[in-house]
């Protein structure tokens, strides 16, 4: 049983929550402002879940993870076609329009980017020696596939230079996928082959202003893709992560948990057929413009006010 629980965590371990969301509502005196935006709807490069969306994903070969085969690769693809076919079936179902394209890196036939993770895995290449250190080693690993990923592009033919020399690889890259594809919303994924079944998924920066967000999955699973992908356009966990220790926050986690039974955002490692969107996720993405006061004071405690949009 403990056995279980332990890979079932780890399945679902991701680092897109938030502490940070709650501090983002904080000011500099720790008083909390009157209205708080939770998700991060309109935010980073993953604006808002509807419309014209492009989900472009690297297949990266590392040194601790399976080399990609043919068949990895198409299985995979399947999967997060199934995921994405379940996000517009349920924008459908909430009468928000969403085409989401999938697109990837192609350099004569050979799809896979080679670049080795600094450690074996990404969890410890994340936690070793410290997260702080991890979480830097990861940025730039991520950059350098960015600068490789495109690299695979078209010529840029666009007259706009910029001038800006501050542009991450990981910007650079956005900012061509946008142009090439003519839309905002460009979801940046990262997939490697995983071998063990103890490694994580893991988003970034959904709450940054200045850095890029994007996720890295080691798992196939479509309602753990779907789940990365929701993130991206600002869900929340709404299960107890490992390190939570706030007493008060996991109460409200059960809760929410109690209360939405089938949310992908508490349970993607269920099969995704049997998993919904609950309104808390539906407002924090966007579609939904209120949250009801139900669900404010029980998952958020009674001193924030989520904002409307
Ligand atoms: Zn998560």
């Amino acid at each position: 049983m403990k056995a279980k629980q332990i890979l079932l965590c780890s399945f679902v371990f991701c680092f897109s929550l938030s502490c940070n969301s709650y501090k983002h509502g904080l000011s500099s005196e720790n008083q909390i402002t009157s209205e708080v935006q939770l998700g991060s709807v309109n935010n980073n490069v993953c604006k808002s879940l509807y419309g014209r969306v492009v989900l472009y994903v690297i297949f990266v070969d590392t040194k601790g993870t399976k080399p990609w085969s043919e068949y990895d690769i198409t299985s995979s693809l399947d999967s997060i076609k199934k995921a994405m076919q379940w996000i517009k079936k349920k924008a459908s179902e909430n009468n928000k329009y969403l085409d989401i394209e999938i697109h990837y890196p192609e350099n004569n036939h050979k799809i896979p980017i080679a670049n080795d993770l600094p450690r074996k895995t990404l969890s410890e290449t994340l936690f070793l020696p410290n997260f702080s250190a991890g979480l830097k080693a990861i940025q730039s690993w991520s950059d350098r596939i960015a600068v490789a990923a495109a690299r695979t592009l078209p010529p840029d033919t666009s007259k706009i230079i910029t001038t800006r020399n501050s542009l991450s690889d990981k910007e650079r890259l956005i900012a061509r996928l946008r142009d090439i594809y003519k839309t905002d919303n460009v979801a940046l994924m990262y997939f490697v082959n995983n071998y063990y079944s103890d490694d994580l998924s893991v988003t970034f920066n959904i709450f940054s202003r200045t850095s890029i967000e994007y996720s890295i999955v080691s798992f196939k699973k479509p309602a753990i893709i779907a789940h990365e992908f929701l993130h991206l356009f600002g869900a929340w966990d709404l299960y107890i992560t490992l390190g939570e220790k706030d007493k008060e926050a996991k109460e409200r986690k059960v809760f929410a948990m109690k209360e939405f039974p089938n949310e992908i955002m508490a349970f993607s490692y269920r099969g995704i057929d049997s998993l919904d969107i609950s309104p808390f996720t539906k407002y924090c993405i966007g579609w939904d413009k209120q949250l009801s006061q139900k669900y404010t004071d029980m998952i958020l405690g009674k001193d924030i006010k989520p904002v409307k949009y």
